[in-house]
């Protein structure tokens, strides 16, 4: 993976890992030098941020529990004039993208410092992106600001994830590192992780599945999405998040479980593009190609194959590759309009990539 020249960003986290690592959050909101700490969670989560809050007492501002997918702008409003009427100096987001999502919104706009206790694989913690929508349409930016400054990745907390959403989410999570591979700006640490962040998971997934709750399987999940997730913060995707944005933004199709459908399709489809940079995906995931390999991991733990299962219909496909091929954009392979027509059409009906 050498590479003769390359320039590599790296963010100052501060990020702690362990079973039951939650505890030392009051720790962590003093560190940072905040006394007053608003604590976000979906309203499916809420239990939990409550008991965070009783947890570290007077350092809590309160609990909003209204974050919600794609971090709508309307939320975040509300959410900001919590921030004010409680006097709120830090924020802890206690939760998947979503929530993480709208602890990055209200950062972005108050500069407020951010301490982020992951429950998914999804890896937003570890990137400066902000995706938001507003009036139907959903924009991504990329700002320091953004950027959570302490994470704590507790592998309890992991152990409540549904089988469904564990795998999904893992896939979420490998196609951060599978487009990694091949992007235009990467750098010998980005590959490094990306590999190291696929391992991982093709070590823990299948103990995970077996037992949810083996906390040293799960640690090894939170550690690969920790890894997937720095090499999103670090360099551009291409394709398959372009298209996972187009099908999510655009048809409402749910994030992770598109992520599962569409990843082996898209890397099918550059693999003969940069055959070197993905062939350590075929020694990871255990097949003939890129694609074969992750398709048959993918049916090997259960996840969702055919696009047509996550309630996309035929008719869709042909504005779906219209969307995600309207403006130009980097990608290994060479993009038209009939090539990805036809990517997704393999997707939709769940194909094997070649
Ligand atoms: P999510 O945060 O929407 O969570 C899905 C559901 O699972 C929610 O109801 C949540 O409360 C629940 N849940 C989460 N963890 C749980 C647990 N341990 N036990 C039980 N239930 C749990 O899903 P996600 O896939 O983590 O995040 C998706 C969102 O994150 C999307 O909007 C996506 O765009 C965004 N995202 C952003 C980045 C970035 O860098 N900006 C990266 C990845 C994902």
């Amino acid at each position: 993976y050498f590479q003769r020249e390359f320039v590599a960003n790296s963010a100052a986290v501060r990020v702690s890992f362990g079973p039951g690592v939650r505890h030392r959050i009051a720790e962590e909101i003093e560190r940072l030098g905040a006394q007053r700490a608003l604590i976000l969670s979906t309203p499916q989560q809420e239990a939990a941020a409550q008991t965070f809050a009783a947890e570290v007492g007077a350092l809590a501002a309160g609990v909003f529990a209204k974050a919600t997918m794609h971090t709508p702008v309307s939320v975040t409003e509300e959410a900001l004039t919590e921030v004010a009427a409680t006097g709120a100096d830090c924020i802890v987001s206690v939760g998947g993208g979503s929530t993480t999502g709208l602890g990055k919104a209200i950062a972005y706009r108050t500069d407020l410092p951010q301490i982020v206790v992951p429950t998914t694989y999804a890896g937003s913690e570890a990137t400066p992106i902000l995706g938001q929508t507003k009036d139907g349409l959903k924009t991504t930016l990329k700002s320091p600001e953004v950027q959570p400054e302490v994470i704590l990745y507790d592998s309890e907390l992991v152990t409540t994830l549904p089988v469904g959403m564990t795998v999904s989410s893992a896939l979420n999570a490998i196609a951060h590192a599978a487009e990694g591979l091949y992007a235009q700006d990467r750098n010998p640490l980005s590959t490094a992780l990306a590999v190291e962040g696929m391992r991982a998971f093709a070590n823990a997934l299948p103990a995970v599945l077996t037992d949810p709750g083996n906390l040293d399987a799960r640690g090894e999940t939170l550690y690969g999405a920790w890894l997937c997730g720095t090499v999103l913060g670090q360099v551009g995707m291409s394709l398959h998040h372009k298209i996972c944005h187009t099908l999510g933004g655009s048809f409402d199709l749910p994030h992770a479980e598109t992520h599962s459908v569409m990843l082996p399709h898209a890397i099918g489809f550059n693999a003969a593009a940069v055959p070197d940079q993905l062939a350590i995906v075929s020694e990871i995931f255990d097949g003939s190609s890129p694609g074969k390999a992750l398709h048959d991991f993918a049916s090997r733990i259960g996840a969702p194959t055919a696009l047509k299962a996550l309630g996309l219909q035929e008719a869709d496909l042909d504005r779906a590759a219209s969307l995600a091929t309207k403006n130009a954009y980097w990608n290994p392979a060479p993009l038209s309009r009939e090539g990805v027509r036809a990517l997704l059409d393999d997707a939709y009906h769940g194909r094997q990539p070649e």
